[in-house]
């Protein structure tokens, strides 16, 4: 039976070329970068070409702005711990109610340590009030932390605006652009933006790596502490096939951005069109007009998300819910609870992301199917007359 993947945002395939230029690492080339002799000095300049390549994808004016980390979670934690505990008086933390855990996690544990934390609300469309958050950033100096775009509904935010307000009261923004960057172009330097994470895995390279955007002046208090490596900030020696690999991917994406994801977001469209056409009581969670071009989050009314998954799965069909099921209770995505989705449609939600290997073939046979199992799954329901 033939994969098909519609669950970019979890994560993507290694790209070939990826691959291919992470391989000479992995055999010939292992030196350390930060030994004097030649063997491991020269693998030095390929990390620095990497870390141009990721600098020039999000408009990174300086190079040594980028910090390389395990992951967008550890970039995550950089920033927020790090920026947090660097300022001069404990911030206040701001962040929003859909984060991503990676964002949420490092907030709690500063709300643990006696910082305040802040969580704002969003719309029924997933978006933020930008007046509430302007009344919380006026009460002193703050470490907002803001997503670029969520993950379950693709709904971008307006980070320039948020990291004006941000500034305009003496705070520092850091975004988590692990969903954003690869999909929309971006020029982090002539935004208000003073940390941005982003994650190898999303945008065709590995697992395991990702980086922080650490803008010039900007102080951070390293996570993990031992050798000078990425300037002080992260200490350990350089995952140097990782690092090459992702900067290969940043290259790709910086170069076949506006065509891939022109194509990406006419098939996400054509799915979401036939989806809404053929599947009574369906509906798309989140702002449609600023969106990712990659994602559609579709509620289907009455029935359990988890039950579409697995009859889809058995069909070779990937896609995901923003549901976990936890110790036999399904809990609803907290992204979806916070945008006050009804108690019909909330659990009933599945997200389909896309990617440039997805093809024409793909949709057709979601298409083909998921009424199918939608039909089925309503016919089982206790809810449906
Ligand atoms: N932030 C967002 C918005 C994400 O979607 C994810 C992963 O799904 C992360 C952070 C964590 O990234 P990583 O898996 O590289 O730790």
């Amino acid at each position: 039976m033939r994969t098909i993947y519609l669950d970019n945002n979890a994560t993507t395939q290694i790209a070939d070329e990826v691959r291919e230029a992470m391989m000479p690492f992995l055999t010939d080339l292992w030196g350390n970068p930060s030994s004097m002799h030649t063997f491991g000095g020269q693998v030095k300049k390929y990390v620095e070409i990497a870390r141009e390549q990721v600098a020039a994808l999000i408009g990174a004016n300086d190079p040594q702005e980028i910090t390389f980390t395990s992951c967008g979670s550890e970039s995550n934690n950089l920033a927020i711990r790090g920026g947090a505990e660097a300022m001069d008086k404990p911030p206040h933390i701001i962040t929003s109610k859909v984060e991503h855990a990676a964002v949420s996690g490092p907030c709690h544990y500063l709300e643990d340590r006696g910082f305040r934390l802040t969580k704002l609300d969003v719309d029924e469309k997933g978006r933020l009030d930008l007046d509430v958050l302007r009344r919380e950033v006026k009460t002193g100096k703050t470490l907002t932390s803001i997503m670029w775009a969520n993950n379950e509904t693709g709904v971008i935010f307006p980070v320039g605006l948020i990291g004006e307000i941000v500034h305009e009261f003496g705070g520092i923004f850091h975004a988590d652009a692990v969903q954003a960057v690869g999909k929309i172009p971006m020029k982090v330097s002539e935004l208000p933006i003073d940390l941005l994470s982003l994650s190898g895995h999303k945008i065709h390279a590995p697992k395991g790596i990702g980086a922080l955007y650490i803008r010039r002046g900007t102080q951070v208090k390293p996570l993990i502490l031992g050798g000078h490596q990425e300037r002080g900030r992260r200490a350990g020696t350089e995952n140097v096939p990782y690092i090459v690999g992702l900067g290969v991917a940043c290259n790709l994406a910086k170069k076949n951005m506006e065509e891939e994801n022109t194509r990406v977001k006419a098939l996400r469209d054509r799915l979401e069109k036939g989806i809404l056409e053929t599947c009574s009581g369906s509906h798309v969670n989140g702002d449609l007009t600023c969106r990712l071009p990659n994602t559609t989050n579709i509620s289907f009314d009455y029935i359990e998300g988890e039950a579409i998954l697995l009859m889809l799965d058995d069909r070779g069909i990937c896609a995901s819910t923003g549901s976990a099921c936890a110790s036999g209770s399904l809990e609803p995505s907290h992204v979806l609870r916070a945008m006050h989705v009804a108690g019909v449609s909330v659990h009933g939600s599945i997200r389909f992301s896309l990617s440039k290997y997805n093809t024409e073939e793909d949709v057709d046979a979601v298409l083909t199917e998921l009424p199918k199992v939608v039909k089925r799954l309503r016919e089982l329901s206790p809810f449906v007359a």
